[in-house]
C-alpha cells in the first residue's frame, strides 16, 4: 500500500494535494508540523468526501526526527510546542482519523495519553509508534530493541525509519519486517537517503504496513522518495506484472512538442479528429491531431512524453483513471474528478476538464444561470462537470439519478438535492440537462423522461450530439422549451482544448460548421 505524505505550506496547496492523493493513493499522511493545525477540520474533511476508502493520518512531526530533502535546511515546525502538538493529535481522535503517529521519543505518559483518548474514543483511531534516525542506519539488534520498546505499547503499527549511508543499510532495515511479522506486529520500516530507494519499494512486496511515495519530485517530505507513478511501476514490474517498458527508448524532450492525439476505447466514431484537424488548418499550425484506441492509460501517458505530444484530449473510459498518471491537475478539473484535456508543458503533463466549460458556454449564449435550478439527469463524470459549471455560475443544481447511491454520493459531495430518476415529477427547476447516454445513436427513439415532465421546464439541454436534435430535444421543443444541443457543447470544449494548447481562440464558428454538416449528413 502506499502512503502520500501532504506537506503544503499553505492551505491552499494542502487541500489540492489532498484531493490529489485521494486519488492516487490508499494513504494520505497530514504533516501537520509542516502545515499548521488551524486546517485540520478542512483538510480532513475533504479528504473524506475525496474518497471514502482512503485512511488518514494524522503526524506532527517532532522537529529532531523530521527528516530534509536534498540539501535543504531542515523544516521549521509550524507547530510551536509540546502541548500544541498533542492537542493536534487529540483533535485527530475526537475528529475520526484513521491513524495518529507519535514518536517513542515523546515518551510514556504521552502515548498512554492518546492510547486510552483512543480507546475512549471506541478505537476507530489506531496508533502508530515511530522512530526516526535522520543521521545514520543503526545495527539490526539495536533496531530490534527499539523496536520492541514500541511493541510494549501495542499500537497498531510500529514505524522504524532510518538513514541509508550504504546499500547493505537497506538489508538491515528490511530484516526487521519478516521479524515484526513473525510477532504479528504490522510494521512500516524503510530507509531515506538517496541510497534508500531500494527498502521504499521492497518493503510492500516484503509485508511492510505500507510505503511513502509522493505525488511529484519536488515534494518531497523526506529524501529518496519515489513519485508515485514510478513506484507503482517499480512495483508492478517486481511483481511480475508489468508488460512494457518502463521508459520511452528515445527522449524526444529537448525537440518542441508537436501534433495532438485523442486516447479514448473505442474511438472509432469520434468526431473530434475531424474537428481539430480543420481548426488547426484554418489556424494555421502544420499539426496533426489523430485518434488513438488505448488497452493501457498509463502506458499511453508514457508514450505521450516519450513522443513529445503536444496535448490530448481524454474520452470515455480513461477521464478518471488517467488522473493518476498525471503530474498536475488544474483546480477545477480536480474538484470535477474528471480530467479531458491534457497539456504536455515541456514535459510535464497537466491535466484540465474542458467539458464542463463547454456545457457553460453553451448555456451562456442563451441564458443567465445565476439563481437558476437545473436538474442534471445522471451523475458520471459529465454530470458532475454540469453540476460543477451551475455551481460556479451561481445556480442549483439538483441530482436525478437512476441508481441512488451514486446520485446520492455526488449530491452530498455538492451540497445539492437529490432525486431518484422515478421521482423526477416532483422537481421544480427552470432547466433540464440530460447527462446520460439514453436517446444517442442508434437508440434515437428513446429518452431519459417522459413527455409529460418537459412542460414544466423553460430549457431543455442534451449533452449527447448524435443526433443533433435527440428525442428528449425534440419533445422538448414541442412543450414550447429553448433547447439547447450536445454538439454545441462538443465544439466549445474542443474549441477549449485547442486553446489550452495552443494559446490561441480556435475557430469556433468554422468548428461548428463542419461538426453540424457532418452530423446533418449523417442523419
Ligand atoms: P458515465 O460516467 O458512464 O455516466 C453515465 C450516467 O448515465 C450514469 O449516471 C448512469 O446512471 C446514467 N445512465 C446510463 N444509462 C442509463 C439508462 N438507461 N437510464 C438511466 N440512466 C442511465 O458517462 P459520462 O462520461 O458522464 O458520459 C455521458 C454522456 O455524455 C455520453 O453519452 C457522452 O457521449 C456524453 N458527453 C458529451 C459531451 C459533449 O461534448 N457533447 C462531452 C462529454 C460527454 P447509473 O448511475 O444509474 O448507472
Amino acid at each position: 500500500m502506499i502512503c502520500i505524505p501532504v506537506t503544503s505550506r499553505t492551505n491552499k496547496e494542502a487541500l489540492h494535494a489532498v484531493k490529489r492523493s485521494c486519488r492516487s493513493a490508499d494513504f494520505i499522511e497530514l504533516r501537520m508540523d509542516l502545515i499548521g493545525g488551524k486546517h485540520l477540520a478542512k483538510l480532513m474533511d475533504t479528504a473524506r468526501s475525496e474518497s471514502r476508502s482512503v485512511k488518514i493520518i494524522v503526524t506532527c512531526r517532532k522537529k529532531e526526527e523530521a527528516a530534509r530533502s536534498g540539501k535543504a535546511a531542515r523544516p521549521q515546525s509550524a507547530v510551536k510546542n509540546k502541548d500544541e502538538k498533542m492537542a493536534l493529535l487529540k483533535e485527530a481522535v475526537e475528529r475520526g482519523a484513521d491513524f495518529i503517529d507519535i514518536e517513542l521519543a515523546e515518551g510514556n505518559e504521552a502515548i498512554n495519553e492518546l492510547k486510552t483518548l483512543c480507546a475512549k474514543k471506541g478505537g476507530r483511531t489506531r496508533i502508530i509508534i515511530s522512530y526516526h534516525d535522520v543521521r545514520e542506519t543503526p545495527p539490526l539488534t539495536k533496531l530490534k530493541e527499539i523496536f520492541h520498546q514500541c511493541e510494549r505499547y501495542r499500537p497498531a503499527v510500529v514505524k522504524i525509519v532510518t538513514t541509508a549511508k550504504t546499500f547493505e543499510d537497506n538489508l538491515t532495515v528490511l530484516n526487521l519486517i519478516p521479524y515484526a511479522r513473525k510477532r504479528s506486529q504490522k510494521i512500516i520500516s524503510l530507509c531515506m537517503g538517496d541510497k534508500g530507494g531500494v527498502s521504499r519499494v521492497f518493503a510492500p512486496l516484503l509485508g511492510g504496513y505500507l510505503s511513502f511515495a509522493t505525488l511529484e519530485r519536488e515534494a518531497q517530505s523526506a529524501p529518496g522518495q519515489f513519485t508515485v507513478h514510478t513506484m507503482k511501476q517499480l512495483q508492478k514490474l517486481l511483481d511480475g506484472k508489468f508488460t512494457e517498458p518502463l521508459s520511452p527508448v528515445v527522449s524526444l524532450r529537448r525537440l518542441p512538442p508537436k501534433n495532438f492525439v485523442l486516447l479514448g476505447n473505442p474511438v472509432g466514431q469520434s468526431l473530434s479528429p475531424l474537428m481539430h484537424n480543420a481548426a488547426l488548418k484554418k489556424m494555421g499550425i502544420e499539426e496533426n491531431y489523430s485518434a488513438c484506441c488505448v488497452q493501457n492509460i498509463g502506458g499511453a501517458l508514457e508514450g505521450l512524453r516519450g513522443m513529445n505530444i503536444r496535448g490530448a484530449s481524454v474520452t470515455i473510459p480513461f477521464k478518471v483513471a488517467v488522473m493518476e498518471y498525471l503530474d498536475d491537475i488544474d483546480d477545477d478539473a480536480l474538484a470535477i474528478g474528471a480530467v479531458n484535456t491534457i497539456v504536455n508543458d515541456n514535459g510535464r503533463l497537466i491535466g484540465y476538464n474542458t467539458d464542463w466549460t463547454g456545457l457553460m458556454l453553451t448555456l451562456k449564449k442563451a441564458i443567465t444561470i445565476k439563481n437558476k435550478t437545473f436538474a442534471v439527469i445522471g451523475a458520471g463524470g459529465t454530470a458532475r462537470a454540469a453540476a460543477y459549471g451551475i455551481i460556479r455560475e451561481g445556480g442549483l443544481p439538483v441530482i436525478v439519478n437512476r441508481t441512488a447511491e451514486k446520485g446520492k454520493f455526488l449530491s452530498e459531495k455538492l451540497e445539492c438535492p437529490f432525486y431518484p430518476l422515478s421521482r423526477m415529477d416532483n422537481i421544480k427547476a427552470d432547466g433540464l440537462i440530460n447527462t446520460t447516454s439514453v436517446g444517442m445513436y442508434p437508440h434515437m427513439d428513446q429518452s431519459p423522461v417522459k413527455e409529460e415532465v418537459l412542460a414544466g421546464y423553460k430549457y431543455v439541454m442534451d449533452v449527447i450530439y448524435n443526433p443533433l436534435k435527440t428525442k428528449l430535444l425534440r419533445e422538448a421543443e414541442a412543450q414550447g422549451c429553448c433547447i439547447f444541443s450536445g454538439a454545441d457543447m462538443f465544439v466549445h470544449q474542443g474549441a477549449e482544448q485547442l486553446r489550452l494548447w495552443t494559446g490561441i481562440e480556435p475557430p469556433r464558428a468554422l468548428m461548428k460548421k463542419i461538426i453540424f454538416k457532418r452530423l446533418t449528413k449523417s442523419e
